[in-house]
């Protein structure tokens, strides 16, 4: 006797209904909830493999799998399961053949700068950049014999100019760029023949920005900001063709920055809600622009949705939503900006971007505060300059907050 009616159903195969098949539907948004379900099975979860190695079935399968990149099951610095549903899911929503995941943002950043370039090789990069590629850089590629010439990427027509043919191994950019929102033209930077092009697209996850689509060679995020989304996993990606990846895999197994199956999972349910937050983020941030643009003591707010942008024009062609993150400077300079950030109730001093809480960083007393202030001006940073990553707390909250500390930071001057 049956238990329950129902019970046992699943065993009649002529009811069976079809798994998802994401063919045809193409939107990213789409994508980040169907994609990378790589077992087949009926958990919708992703499965968590902690294992660090798996039985080889035969030595003569063993010597293969030791040496093949797109193996998940031989020992998990060169590839785990868990890990491998999201690198799978990265490049469905990517539009790219392959993507290999690291331990973080800089662990992808790293391979990709020293995975391929050489002893004598020549990078041309961006002056505007997140702080850790732009020491590696600057300080460890030189010890590598790596030459270096940083431009500015939001001038048409530099990275190109700086190409020396023959010699120019990589072209790297960031967009939207820390820490001004500086965007790069994609479309021009992907018609520069002749070196391999990366792009750093942390700030404009695939939900807004997809550089492959633009003639870029490979797509690199900090997982650990938007794709997780939830400030629980430390987490890099790289997309890009098979075989891009599999020569970054082959010295990403020595380099040893390989994500953890934790991170891994963590990071997938992160990607299930992308569209949405992205959505909710770059709402929000949109309105926080337009409401400190009015503000009697900011002297200025960069965001690239702001028609005041120096290129909203750019944004608009190749950003599906301008993303959660601004920056704007108070009048008033570093005393507004220290009064700022004691001054926030709802939003938290604290750096990383694109989680669930608003964060806010007066980078000229904290993250650059060892820097004079003419480094500071170089680096784009004022001594009022303020970065906000918007967080999914409603929009009016956020505003009312930041509002009402722009104002206590500012009072005496307005
Ligand atoms: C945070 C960040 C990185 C580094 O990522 P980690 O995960 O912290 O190593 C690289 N690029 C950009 C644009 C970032 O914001």
């Amino acid at each position: 006797m049956s238990p329950e009616p129902g019970w046992g159903a699943a065993a009649d195969s002529s009811k069976a209904v079809a798994a998802p098949d994401p063919a045809g539907f193409s939107h990213p948004d789409t994508l980040a909830v169907l994609a990378g379900r790589r077992s087949g099975g009926a958990e919708l979860a992703p499965s968590l493999h902690p294992t660090t190695t798996f039985r080889i079935p035969s030595l003569e399968a063993g010597r293969r799998m030791a040496l093949d990149p797109t193996e998940s099951c031989y020992y998990t610095r060169n590839g785990n399961p868990t890990v491998r549903a999201f690198e799978e899911a990265m490049a469905e929503l990517e539009g790219a053949e392959a993507a290999r995941a690291f331990a973080s943002g800089m662990g992808a950043v790293s391979c990709v700068i020293l995975g391929l370039c050489s002893s004598g090789d020549h990078i041309v990069a961006q002056r505007q950049l997140y702080s850790g590629t732009q020491f590696l850089l600057q300080a460890v590629c030189p010890r590598f014999g790596i030459d270096v010439t940083f431009v500015d990427g939001t001038e048409p027509g530099a990275f190109r100019a700086a190409v020396r043919p023959g010699r120019t191994m990589l072209v790297f950019a960031e967009t939207p760029a820390n820490p001004r929102l500086d965007l790069v033209d994609l479309e021009e930077l992907g018609a520069i023949r002749g070196p391999l092009k990366a792009v750093d697209a942390t700030f404009a996850p695939p939900s807004i920005t997809r550089p492959l689509d633009y003639g870029i060679d490979l797509s690199i995020h900090s997982a650990t900001k938007g794709l997780g989304g939830h400030n629980d996993a430390t987490l890099g990606v790289v997309s890009g063709s098979g075989e891009l990846i599999a020569s970054l895999w082959a010295f990403a197994i020595l380099q040893g920055a390989n994500a953890a199956p934790f991170d891994a999972m963590n990071g997938l349910r992160g990607l299930r809600t992308l569209g949405v937050r992205m959505e909710r983020q770059s709402a929000t941030a949109l309105q926080l622009a337009e409401a400190l643009s009015g503000h009697p003591g900011v002297a200025a707010v960069r965001y690239p949705g702001l028609v005041s942008h120096p290129q909203h024009e750019l944004a608009k062609r190749q950003m599906r939503m301008f993303g959660g993150l601004l920056a704007f400077d108070l009048a008033g300079g570093n005393e507004a900006g220290e009064r700022f950030v004691e001054a926030v109730r709802l939003a938290q001093v604290a750096t990383s971007l694109g989680g669930p809480e608003t964060l806010v960083t007066h980078s000229a007393s904290t993250t650059h505060a060892g820097l004079t202030p003419s480094e500071l001006e170089a680096a784009g940073i004022g001594p009022g300059t303020i970065r906000v990553s918007v967080g999914l707390e409603h929009g009016d909250d956020v505003v009312a907050d930041l509002r009402h500390a722009a104002d206590k930071a500012t009072a005496e001057i307005h």
